[in-house]
């Protein structure tokens, strides 16, 4: 069965497998890009095509940030080497391969969607939940895209005076429903030291009551936020991916206790919140799904 290279790309190391259509996972690597420079990206991704047990059908590539499909462009102040490329034709040009090429959080949702929930139902919103809080949305059986990148819920303000943003705004859920705003929330309840998300997990788990109060106040925030959004698009689901889903077990009642409260009341049990279920290999399986057409 033929195979597509999967890129997962950041900005100091590419992540790559083989996959097939049917969400089948083979040679897993991670190549540190050694330099810098974009002419070392483009040759990091040729070392890996060059390295490959067998030709691939092309290459899909998960890209981190914005990404205009027409123009072929990466909207990535961020990442340097990356930023107002022509990643899609540097590619092609440097493997004689197909490429396709979609920004990562909307790859994790078509992931997400195809390879567990496509039978089931048509549309659906995805977050991610990690060091930013991005997603994508699935509507009517299909991603939605456009000529740039589009559902940056990360980038809706929550508060007009609040917290100052990387894009510049203020208030963005970016800086709320992330890693860095879940410590925000333990530090106003009175916690002091300096610990990460898991040690947290633990400190609920071991009854902890500032890491209970923690977690509550971060489920309904995100009730407040899936709120918002349902009242949008009412999707059959709203699921949740990225690191922070993985200590989803000292949230996940206050969150969907509070979501049921605050859901708008025409679309009362008709939106269902659930981890998700690919963990992070859902852009790798999203970027194949784009790929394929599946
Ligand atoms: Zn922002």
């Amino acid at each position: 069965m033929e195979k597509v290279l999967c890129l997962d790309i950041g900005g100091s190391s590419i992540k790559s497998s083989l996959v097939d259509r049917n969400g089948k996972i083979y040679e897993e690597n991670k190549m540190v890009i050694a330099e810098e420079t974009y002419e070392c990206f483009l040759e990091t991704v040729r070392d890996i095509v060059d390295n490959l047990s067998e030709k691939p059908a092309g290459i899909a590539a998960a890209l981190p940030g914005g990404y205009d499909i027409k123009n072929d462009e990466i909207f990535a102040p961020n990442l340097q080497i990356l930023n107002g490329r022509h990643i899609k034709k540097d590619i092609e040009k440097v493997c004689s391969l197909k490429v396709t090429a979609e920004n990562d959080a909307n790859l994790a949702t078509y992931g997400e969607y195809v390879f567990v929930e496509k039978k089931q139902i048509d549309n659906m919103v995805f977050c991610t939940l990690g060091t930013g809080f991005g997603g994508g949305l699935v509507l009517n059986g299909k991603l939605l895209q456009s000529n740039i990148t589009l559902f940056e819920v990360g980038h809706m303000s929550i508060n007009q005076s609040g917290r100052i943003c990387g894009c510049g705004r203020k208030g963005c859920l970016d800086e709320y429903c992330s890693t860095s705003g879940l410590m925000e929330i333990y530090k106003s309840l009175g916690g002091k030291d300096n610990i990460n998300p898991y040690k947290l997990g633990e400190k609920a788990k071991n009854n902890e009551d500032i890491a209970i109060k923690t977690f509550e106040e971060y489920g309904k925030l995100l009730a407040f936020v899936f709120g918002n959004l349902a009242a949008l698009f009412c999707p059959e689901k709203i699921k949740f991916g990225g690191g922070l889903s993985e200590l989803a077990e000292y949230y996940i009642k206050p969150l969907n206790d509070e979501f049921n409260k605050i859901l708008f009341p025409a679309y009362k049990g008709r939106v269902k919140i659930e981890q998700a279920e690919l963990k992070n290999q859902a852009g790798v399986l999203g970027a194949a799904a784009l790929f394929f057409e599946l």
